[in-house]
């Protein structure tokens, strides 16, 4: 019984190393789609909040309840959240802003449906200089119909481009779609965008820089991820000049994004100032 009993004891102590292992592979794993999707920002609410499911449609994981769902989700309801609606007449004039520099370079992309939204990542090596600090793109996404309002209007799409400085210093910067000519990369890819959840690798390079407008004109104000957990991290340059895409186009690529928006929050006692 004694030998029974010790070896009994082996055999768990085996049982829980491995278990911890996988337990251990499975954290690296998710930790780096996170990252990938700059879904999650805290460590440890990572850890508590990672496996909550959350929408963009109503209802009780809807975004107005999005705070209640998890304790790391809390900034949810926060007073400097993202998107708003920019209210031209009451900007202020960025006397001392900084032109936008982008350094991209050509890049390989995979195009990833999360499930939220339809996002392409970029290899290394693409900077932008915004406010003399440099951040690193990490990916870029997509949103229907456009999560920021100008005076109260919606527009088609809007793509954000996701740049990290530090762990607390994120800044996107995002374009507005309006309907017109074809867009060049929808174009390309648009016919290889998962539909559901799913990851399509392209060989080809993208000339990245080609994604923004010509006129880096831009609204400025201090924001949040606009996805839990809504971490207030985001330095936001949303351009005032829209890019476009033909009406066939912004009509499938919408059926694809599913009405992936959160709606404008309070702007409280935040400035929108204007950089041209
Ligand atoms: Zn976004």
């Amino acid at each position: 019984m004694k030998f029974k009993f010790s070896t009994l004891i082996v055999i768990l102590t085996v049982i829980s190393f491995v278990s911890c292992k996988q337990n251990k592979k499975k954290e690296e794993k998710d930790v780096h789609l996170h990252n990938d999707a700059v879904h999650t920002l805290k460590k440890d609410s990572k850890k508590n909040c990672k496996e909550v499911h959350w929408t963009h449609h109503q209802g009780e994981e809807g975004p107005a309840n999005w705070k209640n769902l998890c304790d790391g989700f809390s900034d949810c309801g926060g007073k400097a959240q993202s998107p708003i609606n920019i209210d031209t007449n009451h900007i202020v004039n960025g006397v001392e802003s900084k032109p936008i520099k982008v350094q991209y370079a050509r890049s390989k992309v995979s195009i990833v449906n999360n499930g939220h939204t339809v996002q392409f990542n970029v290899s290394k090596g693409n900077n932008a200089i915004l406010d003399d600090k440099e951040y690193k793109l990490l990916q870029f996404h997509y949103h229907s119909p456009s999560e920021h309002m100008i005076d109260g209007q919606h527009f088609p799409l809007e793509v954000h481009f996701v740049h990290q400085h530090s762990d607390s210093d994120y800044a996107v910067i995002g374009v507005i779609f309006k309907e017109g000519s074809e867009n060049v990369l929808l174009q390309k890819y648009l016919d290889f965008f998962p539909k559901s959840k799913g990851q399509y690798n392209s060989e080809e390079e993208i000339d990245l820089e080609s994604l923004l407008p010509m006129d880096k004109s831009y609204y400025r104000y201090n924001g949040s991820l606009t996805t839990p957990p809504c971490s207030e991290v985001v330095n936001w340059y949303v351009l005032r000049t829209p890019i476009t895409a033909s009406k066939e186009q912004i009509e499938k690529f919408s059926s694809i994004l599913k009405g992936n928006y959160r709606p404008v929050q309070p702007i409280n006692d935040r400035v929108v100032t204007l950089y041209k």
